[in-house]
């Protein structure tokens, strides 16, 4: 059977945004990104990458999320990534990774052949890095996957509506800086706290928990501020991720190879490496709190429909 792409990229869309890790708020923030493009999201940022890339140009993933009081990264994010990176690789890009200090190794585990760099949590370093990596590499599109974004007060939280701020690398800048600088982004979220979720805050202020008040003394809510040209909502951020590289390989003409086995492979990789479920926070190849059998269905459903 042979299908043609749209009604391929609706389905990944389906699949990627499933409810599954049940935060009940993925509908309400899918539909508000799907209404700034209305088309499928993993489509639009792929047709993105394409239109806004040429062969050796670099392009920046943006990835990792940590979790506290255990102050270890999280499972979702890394594997989106570096899936993602490989993908852009076979399409004569160069993936540049860039993430917060104790998320490096995480990503080199999985990883040896791309290049990772560490992002100050420093404002003022933060601030001189965004230009200078953008002055150095002049990367033509920048993803975000995963990543905390900082609300209206420069604060970053989590889910449960606490403050990170002091472990993440302040990437806000790089992403803003690139804007201005007429760079593409990209963004994969799936709670409305990632960075480029700015392009649906108020959908996250009235419908997450935590959105428009959040439990550390800043009071403003884990909404964030900084948008994305394209933002991709999922049920977990590495599927969205996936469906984009799925996409992205569509409209290549290239094999998707990505499925559960190798989901599982990198998945254990990286929790050797030290990342955690950041749902359970247990050291187990779970992402989001979705046990791996689960996940490995839904790698698995998106690479079959990628495939069929
Ligand atoms: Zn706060």
């Amino acid at each position: 059977m042979k299908l043609n792409i749209d009604r391929k990229a609706f389905m990944i869309d389906q699949v990627a945004a499933l409810d599954l890790p049940t935060r009940k708020v993925v509908r309400q923030l899918y539909e508000a990104a799907f209404n700034i493009v209305n088309k499928p999201l993993c489509l639009a940022a792929a047709e993105k990458i394409i239109a806004e890339t040429r062969r050796e140009d670099s392009a920046f993933i943006l990835t990792g999320f940590p979790i506290i009081p255990e102050n270890l990264w999280e499972t979702d994010g890394p594997l989106g990534a570096i899936v993602l990176a490989e993908v852009l690789q076979m399409v004569g890009l160069k993936p540049l990774l860039i993430t917060d200090h104790g998320c490096v190794e995480i990503l080199k585990a999985v990883s040896p052949n791309t290049q990772v760099s560490e992002f100050p949590v420093n404002n003022e370093q933060a601030r001189l890095e965004a230009e200078n990596l953008i002055s150095k590499f002049n990367p033509s599109v920048l993803i975000a996957i995963e990543r905390p974004g900082w609300n209206e007060k420069q604060e970053y939280h989590n889910m449960k509506g606490q403050n990170v701020s002091d472990l993440v690398g302040k990437t806000d800048y790089l992403f803003r800086y690139g804007r201005e600088s007429g760079i593409a982004t990209i963004a994969v979220g799936d709670g409305g706290n990632e960075m480029g979720c700015g392009a649906i805050a108020e959908t996250v202020r009235r419908y997450v928990p935590y959105g428009a008040k959040c439990q550390c003394p800043c009071g403003v809510g884990i909404a964030a501020t900084t948008p994305a040209d394209v933002l991709v909502i999922s049920g977990v951020s590495n599927w969205g991720s996936y469906g984009i590289a799925a996409c992205l390989s569509l409209l290549k003409k290239l094999e998707y190879k990505h499925d559960g086995e190798n989901e599982l492979r990198l998945l254990k990789r990286i929790v050797e490496a030290g990342a955690i479920d950041g749902v359970t926070t247990e050291r187990k190849p779970f992402v989001d709190g979705v046990p791996t059998s689960i996940n490995n269905l839904v790698v698995n459903l998106v690479w079959a429909i990628t495939n069929m």
